[in-house]
């Protein structure tokens, strides 16, 4: 085996959470080592073509998510790859806002950021083991083409999405409650061509019926014709599969994939046989993998629940805000469980909720934060899991640049730090 690689910060996982953090960790001088399995970043965002960016304001137009996060649209813009910030009124009456993007420029754009960072990306690496000295972190151990690579890093921030790290390094999880299941998984697909000015002029009621019909046939695994629009094309992503699936467990994950393709497929011939603009259009790729809502959340230092966003709780280590609603795909059937929020209603995320029980030297970011699954149905969007992320990563950063130890951070010193690299905490 090759010498140890060194890190001040080693972060697992490059989905948005993780490449967040490790550029906000990289700005501020860190030494960042970004481990992720694939050959490019983004995670859901681009592997799984989730499409578009949701939920930057409260649905009265307060902004409550900016940061890297507004950064990253940016950049996707200046590569003329992100359509224009647009609100829209739900099914359910709630108005919600949206960035829709080109997956393939993110992964030029998260290229860009992590390496201007000085990030030191280690590719096609999955992570095969950490190892513990009492509640720190020692050592962890990557899988690469080369062979096994050692990394010995002061603070590692978890953001694998299954929070993979902390499962081998032996940290607590959260169960699901009763009457909760894991939130269903997706394959995303891209068709086109589409006659978006026929589709658009659908009345909404129309569409819905369309949904309805699809589901009821069977054609379609969820009763909705969800699509994001690619900017550079007639072509859209829709999100219609449904798989009730631990993405942590190989095999069932392997079932899923293929489920998803064969509920993709099937969605395809019914928008291009029955939905008004989609006649001429073919299914033209699938998501790289399925887009994974849930899997592991970790038992933080505060554990965010429905209620500290429903009667939002002023934390006094918030680290980022949201006004994402509570929004459960059940595992199986047509319907959304979707609690509307008021006109002004947004949520903080506490510094805690990133701190796992029992470790000193690791934090957590994006999916598998210490959440409820209620929460976690509103927190994991990726705008706040940007959001998370860029916290993440500068408390790590500080953390290494300190005492070593993740709640020797200063809360007042971590939200001033995240101000003025523009993040909005409340
Ligand atoms: C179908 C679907 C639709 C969604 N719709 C929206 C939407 O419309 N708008 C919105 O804002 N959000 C949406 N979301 C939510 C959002 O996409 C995710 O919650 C968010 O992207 C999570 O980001 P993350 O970085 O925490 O995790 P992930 O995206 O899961 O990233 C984890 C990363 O870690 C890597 N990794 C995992 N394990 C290992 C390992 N052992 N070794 C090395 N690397 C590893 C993965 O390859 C991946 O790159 C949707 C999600 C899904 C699945």
């Amino acid at each position: 085996m090759a010498q140890p690689m060194q890190a001040d910060v080693l972060v697992c996982g490059g989905g948005v959470a993780g490449a967040m953090a490790a550029v906000a960790a990289g700005r501020r001088g860190a030494r960042v080592l970004l481990l992720e399995r694939y050959g490019f970043l983004g995670g859901n965002a681009t592997a799984g073509a989730v499409a578009q960016f949701n939920s930057w304001q409260t649905a009265g137009g307060r902004r409550v998510v900016a940061g890297l996060a507004q950064e990253v649209v940016e950049r996707l813009r200046a590569y003329g790859a992100a359509a224009a910030h647009e609100v829209f009124v739900m099914s359910t009456g709630h108005r919600m806002d949206r960035v829709e993007y080109a997956p393939e420029v993110l992964k030029l754009v998260l290229d860009d950021m992590a390496t201007e960072a000085g990030v030191q990306l280690l590719l096609h690496a999955s992570l095969l083991d950490v190892e513990r000295e009492g509640r720190r972190i020692a050592r962890a151990r990557a899988l690469t083409k080369g062979g096994v690579v050692e990394i010995r890093p002061r603070v590692v921030v978890d953001a694998s999405g299954d929070m993979d790290a902390m499962q081998k390094a032996g940290a607590a999880f959260l169960p699901l409650g009763n009457d909760e299941s894991l939130q269903p998984a997706t394959m995303m697909f891209r068709f086109g061509p589409i006659d978006f000015e026929r589709l658009d002029a659908l009345p909404p009621a129309e569409l819905a019926a369309l949904a309805r019909r699809g589901y009821e046939a069977g054609a379609l695994a969820r009763a909705a014709l969800h699509v994001a629009r690619d900017p550079f094309s007639q072509d859209g992503w829709f999100n219609i599969s449904r798989l009730a699936v631990d993405a942590t467990d190989a095999l069932a994950l392997g079932r899923a994939e293929v489920e998803g393709r064969r509920q993709a497929w099937r969605a395809a011939q019914y928008l291009r046989e029955q939905v008004p603009g989609c006649a001429a259009g073919r299914l033209l790729a699938f998501g790289t993998q399925v887009g994974v809502r849930e899997t592991r959340r970790v038992q933080g230092d505060h554990v965010l629940t429905a209620g500290d966003l429903l009667a939002p709780a002023a934390f006094e280590d918030a680290i980022a805000a949201g006004a994402y609603p509570i929004d459960i795909h059940p595992a199986a059937g047509g319907e959304l469980e979707y609690a509307a929020l008021g006109d002004d209603h947004a949520y903080q995320i506490p510094y805690r909720s990133l701190c796992p029980a029992g470790l000193d030297n690791a934090l957590v970011a994006g999916r598998g934060i210490s959440a409820t699954h209620q929460a976690l149905a509103a927190v994991r969007v990726m705008t706040i899991s940007m959001a998370v992320g860029q916290a993440a990563g500068t408390a790590a950063a500080m953390t290494a640049a300190g005492d070593n130890a993740v709640r020797g951070v200063q809360a007042g010193a971590l939200r001033a730090a995240l101000r003025e690299t523009g993040a909005i905490l409340a």
